[in-house]
């Protein structure tokens, strides 16, 4: 049987080209792409698009859009040996993170890759970009597919998507996954780090969810911070779930205060998750005085998680009928290999 993939096209500068009155970019149709990337004729599997009839600029990526493209993969999960999504670069480690909690039991390569700069400018970096993710989604193994992940590929790394982040507005080195090592480095040859890659249960059937609560909010601490403004922000109206960006390994202030808001917003059934501000290293809340302080709050430790993992894991968690106390729980152990 041929080796197929399915590339989803979604916009993103990849596929943008400049708008003459106002010099900003703006997507564009796949079309654009296939002129501009001729090689794409010359890989031996068959190569199928399905196309967003609106591409979108990724700023303006929702839940729903992830939905839509759950429903794609899973429509067509029989059809293709693996997945690559054509994707905006500002919120792509969110929705690779968001998509590995919505794909359940994914046992195929879905690998989201874009550009820094157009396909259409002579120095782009999407054109390596997109053909070795189709490479990579293809790559199969004693038969199975070598990685069976949501998965980042960009400049020649392969990253699990919901370890990554957008560190860099301008390098083509655009993401970093701190706190998981690559899953593979494209070189001469597409080299894996097998032991790094998940191994899925086998037998198990695609499940989707396409549900996120959206009734969360991140909290970046600072020096200074503002008790009654976190005491607005904690007693906001359907507010279920909150991500603080904490210091270090899980410090904040001390003050009666600051920690007595947390706790009675917490009492009163607020799911509250602790990750660090740094992107590399992770949240251990027994290491300084400080972290016992905030832990006795009832805040939940969400050790090496990123923040568009834990935010999207929140929301999706939130959809599950979980209780509390549930959620809680789920939210400290990996789900997707999101934390270590
Ligand atoms: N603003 C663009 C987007 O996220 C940036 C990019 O694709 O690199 O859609």
């Amino acid at each position: 049987m041929d080796t197929s993939v399915l590339v989803i096209y979604t916009g993103g500068t990849i596929g943008m080209k400049q708008n003459s009155k106002t010099g900003a970019l703006v997507p564009f149709d796949f079309s654009e792409i296939e002129k501009e990337v001729p090689e794409l004729k010359k890989f031996k599997y068959k190569l199928d698009t399905h196309s967003f009839r609106n591409p979108i600029d990724s700023s303006d990526v929702k839940p729903e859009f992830w939905a839509t493209i759950a429903k794609i993969i899973k429509n067509s999960y029989d059809l293709y040996d693996g997945f690559v999504i054509l994707h905006g670069t500002d919120t792509m480690s969110y929705s690779a993170s968001a998509l590995s909690f919505m794909l359940e039991n994914l046992s195929k390569p879905v690998i989201f890759t874009g550009s820094q700069l157009p396909i259409d400018s002579i120095r782009t970096d999407g054109k390596e970009n997109i053909l070795s993710a189709i490479e990579i989604a293809a790559s199969r193994q004693n038969g199975k597919p070598v990685i069976p992940e949501v998965c980042i590929f960009f400049d020649y790394k392969l990253f699990r998507g919901n370890r990554t982040t957008k560190h860099s507005a301008e390098k083509f080195n655009a993401f970093r996954s701190y706190n998981y090592p690559a899953l593979a480095e494209a070189g001469v040859e597409i080299k894996y780090n097998l032991p790094a890659i998940a191994k899925p249960e086998s037998g198990k059937i695609l499940k989707i969810h396409t549900e996120m609560d959206t009734s969360v909010i991140g909290l970046k601490i600072f020096p200074g911070i503002n008790c009654d403004f976190i005491d607005n922000i904690l007693n906001t109206k359907g507010l279920k779930g909150i991500i603080i960006e904490t210091f270090g390994s899980g410090n904040t202030p001390t003050s009666e205060k600051f920690l007595s808001k947390f706790k009675t917003a917490i009492d009163k059934g607020l799911i509250a998750l602790n990750i660090s501000q740094c992107q590399a290293g992770s949240v251990e809340m027994e290491r300084y005085e400080t972290g016992i302080l905030f832990k006795n709050t009832g805040v939940v430790c969400g050790k090496d998680m990123t923040f568009e993992a834990a935010i999207t894991k929140l929301s999706f968690l939130l959809t599950n009928n979980k209780t509390v106390t549930g959620i809680k729980e789920d939210l400290q152990k990996s789900l997707r290999g999101e934390i270590s």
